[in-house]
């Protein structure tokens, strides 16, 4: 988990400017941070288990703090994810390339499947690539839903929030999405994929 971003506000210029990337860190993320932390004040036993475990298990979370542990704990981990997922020109390769051109046929229909997924995701949400039954798939969640809540393991995700990209791409979400194709950390994805193999 991380605290405080890898990298400078304006690091993935032009794809995604400092002044989102600011208000998005400081703001948003920081308020699902502050909000997770007031649920979790009586309950000195759940705090000492990580953001992801209790995401993985909702079902174990006392009723009277479960909706916001399911939505600000899922902002914190989902948005904590995706900031190191972010960088400027890394090509896809290695074991993660693989196994997309094996799964998706090649690496041109995974990025068709991916960008029509989150074309399609109606409202707030995340296009997520993850491990299921140690097979890569493409799935979507709504608000800050995460897949790890259905026992798959997150290996790359994209925030598709309004407040992700509103600032300078308004309602065209699909340049967003073009953009985000040339900010995507492979090799945090890599080992991420490469982890995933060894659970
Ligand atoms: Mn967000």
């Amino acid at each position: 988990m991380i605290n405080k971003l890898p990298y400078k506000y304006n690091s993935l210029e032009p794809y995604i400017d400092a002044k989102t990337m600011k208000i998005h860190y400081t703001k948003h993320h920081q308020s699902y941070i502050k909000k997770f932390n007031t649920a979790l004040k009586n309950y000195k036993n759940l705090q000492k288990k990580s953001p992801e475990e209790l995401i993985k298990n909702l079902s174990k979370i006392p009723k009277k703090i479960r909706m916001s542990i399911r939505n600000n704990g899922g902002g914190h981990v989902n948005h904590s994810f995706f900031w190191t997922l972010l960088k400027k020109n890394i090509k896809p390769k290695n074991e993660i390339l693989k196994e997309i051109n094996k799964e998706f046929g090649n690496f041109e229909k995974f990025k068709k499947e991916f960008t029509n997924k989150s074309l399609t995701l109606f409202g707030s949400g995340w296009t997520w690539l993850v491990m299921s039954n140690k097979k890569l798939e493409i799935t979507t969640t709504s608000g800050h839903d995460n897949p790890l809540s259905k026992g798959k393991i997150p290996i790359l995700v994209l925030d598709l929030w309004e407040h992700a990209y509103y600032l300078k791409y308004q309602n065209k979400k699909a340049d967003y999405i073009k953009a985000f194709f040339h900010i995507i950390n492979w090799n945090k994805v890599n080992e991420n994929f490469v982890d995933a193999l060894k659970k």
